[in-house]
């Protein structure tokens, strides 16, 4: 990538500060729709890999990638796996279900009237007696009674009325994976994505911190400098969230999956300790579907969904994300404009601030954000322009939810794209140099996005370029 040098249109403290994802599909798929859904506010752009073939996928990734460069604005490109999630397989009409009824399953197959239904998983190696298996987003609700390992059939007795439908979902909230989540296919799309320019994986149904672990080393055997997001949507990974996060690089609240695995009720609850975990460890944080679902058909959202995107800004996450809003809806870059007016408003009229949830943190970078924010709000400062190499003094900085716009340099590409999605943070590429930040902040000021007499504190170190050396805060105001 060219150096990012296209001047910002809006005044640097009226950025919007929450950021968007957009999920990519058949909605906005071509050049001009992918460009005009990034002009009206998406940071990322998320490839859903349950969907879509390789081929694509990669035309979808030049497509972002050229209007990322025409615009001048660093855009994250987000490779979500589809993990080990279960669908019905093929068959032929409906298939009513009563309460009480027994209902099999079976890897693949032809389904026949009363037969096992087919399904896209082999089950049987995992499921166990009396867990609970839930189909069509938990519209039918059963539990396992027994397993015919040999034939590999899962016998089960249905618990409600409901009707079953071809390829649905299914869910199985009390399975144990045993790490083993990463599907074949997940392993190609990894292969894949590897050799694309891509920025976060996001791996589906996480269970346990060693499931994020294991991808790191895949990832790093695949020579991939992709960080991951960990999608938040089973019980065992609401049960080992703490762990979760440490591990992670990034975490999603993909309450999809999640209000099925878990009680929809406590989902809410769990967004708040979700988003408070990710600044607390530096993480960061996106909130998931549903947030404007009537758009996929609809011009305007609910209040509701206002409500809702509202919400999540007031409780700090780092991004909001669409899905079949931008992907399959009528209304793609209707759904991002309206949720970045959302997002505006709310930011400039916020009542309260976030409770930043402090850590005992005496290690030199988060000592140094610390200071560095005190500091900035102290004097008023206009901006921190921080010269970063991984992105990690950008993030410690974001994560205190500082008002004072952080503007990042980066001799990195990925790290530039990646800072795309992380709260209040604006990413520009520069070559390594002593004076990186003094730099960029006189270009800044020549151009009028600064002005005379703003005060600026820069964040650098001695030794640009390598990881680990920030050691020095300056004061100045612009002359
Ligand atoms: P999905 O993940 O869209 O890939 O299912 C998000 C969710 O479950 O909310
Ligand atoms: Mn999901």
């Amino acid at each position: 990538m060219k150096l990012t040098e296209s001047v910002p249109s809006i005044a640097i403290t009226n950025y919007k500060r929450t950021k968007i994802i957009a999920t990519v599909g058949p909605s906005c798929d071509s050049y001009e729709q992918v460009r005009d859904i990034i002009t009206s506010g998406a940071n990322g752009l998320r490839l859903n890999f349950s969907h879509g073939d390789h081929e694509e996928h990669g035309q979808r990734i030049k497509w972002i990638r050229k209007a990322s460069k025409e615009l001048g604005k660093p855009v994250a490109i987000i490779q979500d796996l589809q993990g080990p999630k279960v669908r019905l397989g093929d068959f032929e009409g409906v298939i009513n279900v009563t309460t009480g009824q027994p209902l099999q399953f079976k890897y693949k197959g032809e389904y026949e009237v009363g037969g096992p239904i087919p399904t896209q998983y082999d089950l049987s190696k995992k499921v166990k007696r009396g867990e609970r298996l839930y189909l069509y987003d938990g519209k039918v609700r059963t539990t396992i009674t027994s397993v015919d390992k040999e034939r590999g059939i899962v016998h089960t007795r249905a618990e409600n009325d409901g009707i079953l439908i071809k390829r649905k979902g299914m869910n199985l909230p009390d399975t144990d994976f045993a790490g083993d989540i990463i599907t074949e296919k997940d392993i190609r799309d990894l292969v894949y994505g590897s050799t694309q320019d891509i920025d976060y994986v996001a791996l589906s149904f996480v269970q346990t911190a060693q499931d994020i672990t294991d991808l790191h080393v895949r990832l790093k055997n695949l020579n991939s400098s992709a960080r991951i997001i960990a999608k938040i949507e089973t019980k065992a990974a609401v049960d080992n969230i703490e762990e979760i996060v440490e591990a992670t690089d990034a975490v999603m609240v993909a309450r999809g999956d999640l209000a099925v695995e878990t009680p929809p009720e406590s989902v809410p609850i769990v967004q708040r300790r979700i988003i408070a975990l990710g600044m607390r460890y530096s993480k960061p944080t996106i909130v998931a579907t549903q947030m404007l679902a009537s758009m996929t058909d609809m011009p305007e959202p609910t209040r509701a969904e206002v409500s809702d995107v509202a919400t999540a800004v007031l409780l700090g996450t780092d991004c909001v994300m669409l899905s079949d809003e931008t992907a399959s809806g009528k209304y793609p870059v209707e759904a991002v404009a309206f949720m970045k007016r959302i997002i505006k408003y709310t930011q400039d009229n916020q009542p309260l601030n976030v409770i930043y949830p402090d850590v005992e943190d005496h290690g030199r970078q988060g000592s140094i954000s610390r200071a560095i924010i005190s500091l900035a709000d102290s004097i008023y400062a206009t901006a921190i322009v921080a010269e970063t190499l991984s992105g990690a003094t950008a993030l410690q900085i974001s994560s205190r939810r500082t008002k004072v716009p952080v503007i990042a340099v980066t001799s990195d590409v990925r790290t530039l794209q990646q800072l795309a999605i992380v709260y209040n943070v604006k990413s520009y590429l520069r070559p390594v140099s002593a004076n990186a930040a003094e730099k960029l902040t006189a270009w800044l000021r020549d151009n009028k996005v600064l002005n005379k007499g703003d005060i600026i504190v820069t964040v650098s170190g001695q030794y640009p370029g390598v990881v680990g050396t920030t050691d020095t805060i300056k004061v100045r105001a612009l002359d």
